[in-house]
């Protein structure tokens, strides 16, 4: 049975995610042992859990340790059977990350399945949905699986209650090169926000405005959304060309200005603007394990994350299979052999 030390690493709950996906796609037992030992509240959070849970409920799959709390986790990998699945992560936890631990083995399944996935859609530290749908699963569908995602409800932290629906159907998972961005074909920017002032929306939107002047004026918009799913406030930096949408988000939080976080999320995205890698630093580390199980192909990216280093590490434990980190010419290429 592979063992895992959960406190290797970037040491977090990506590591408990890849690998129930890895196993069950690879049908290779595995133990993590100090799990997310790095965190101020080590052991499995409820999103977690839900997460395990999810893999185990597509595949029945037997697990120990399954608790909130919990240090160590063996899971024995079933078959994955496709079909209709309903997840709720108890609290605001995450739907994308739910989804990125079922989503592979689904996309791979012998046959087609339906998510409908519950919790927060708009959460601080995972995906919010518009990565998931615009900058993740474009790449997913190009490698093979058709897969699209549907925003039925928003849901932010802490009060959650969002939805979203996913259709999969399966395909072997190609080989891609995604080295080149291609061809720039626009830019905007998205205070997306329910049930706070509008005012705060404006601030953000203004101060973006301001860091990223040469953006045209109706690249920016403000979304409301309704006030039954707040509150809660978002803003989105969308870069898109032929090949990838980049997209950086900025969650409010209490204490932090509008302002601040529009600042910061300007000069993320014009970080991206100004380099020529592919993936930005929260793709590369999602891209691992679709590029890992389809045994070949190539990306760049900025700067390894170590988010992308320890994804790379239980890759390389459950396939065996060789990843390369290169220089590129200012770039970093991962590529799968
Ligand atoms: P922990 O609490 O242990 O940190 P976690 O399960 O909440 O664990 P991570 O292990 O840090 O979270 O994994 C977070 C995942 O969410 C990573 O795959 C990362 O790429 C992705 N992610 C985080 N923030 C964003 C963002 N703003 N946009 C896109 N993806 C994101």
């Amino acid at each position: 049975m592979i063992t895992i030390d959960g406190s290797e690493g970037e040491g977090g709950g990506q590591m408990v995610r890849n690998s129930c996906a890895l196993s069950l796609v690879t049908g290779e037992p595995f133990r993590i042992t100090s799990i997310r030992a790095k965190r101020s509240k080590p052991g499995l959070m409820r999103q977690h859990v839900t997460a395990v849970e999810a893999a185990a409920a597509i595949s029945g799959s037997e697990c120990t340790g399954l608790a909130v709390g919990s240090p160590e986790l063996t899971f024995r990998p079933g078959r994955t059977v496709p079909g209709e699945y309903h997840f709720a992560v108890g609290t605001a936890g995450s739907t994308g990350l739910v989804l990125q631990t079922v989503l592979l083995p689904l996309a791979l399944a012998n046959g087609p399945s339906r998510l409908v996935l519950e919790g927060g859609t708009h959460n601080m530290l995972a995906p919010p949905f518009e990565f998931i749908e615009r900058t993740f699963l474009p790449i997913i569908n190009r490698m093979g699986p058709q897969v699209s995602a549907r925003l039925v409800r928003h849901g932010f932290f802490p009060r959650g209650g969002g939805r979203i629906e996913v259709d999969i159907t399966p395909a072997p998972l190609a080989p891609l090169d995604c080295t080149t961005r291609g061809q720039a074909l626009g830019v905007s920017a998205t205070a997306l926000f329910s049930a706070l002032p509008g005012e705060i929306a404006e601030r953000m939107l203004a101060r973006t405005r301001r860091d990223l002047a040469d953006w045209p004026e109706d690249a920016f918009r403000l979304h409301q959304v309704p006030a039954d799913q707040g509150p809660g406030i978002i803003l989105l930096l969308e870069a898109r060309y032929a090949n990838i949408t980049e997209i950086v988000s900025a969650f409010g939080q209490l204490g932090v200005t509008a302002e601040r976080l529009a600042k910061t999320s300007a000069a993320r995205i014009q970080g991206y603007a100004d380099a020529s890698a592919f993936a930005g630093p929260y793709l590369a580390d999602q891209l691992v394990l679709p590029f890992v199980l389809a045994s070949g192909g190539a990306f760049t990216t900025v700067k390894p994350s170590q988010h992308l280093l320890t994804a790379i590490d239980i890759a390389r434990t459950f396939t065996g299979r060789r990843i390369e980190i290169s220089r590129e010419s200012g770039d970093h290429l991962i590529s799968v052999g």
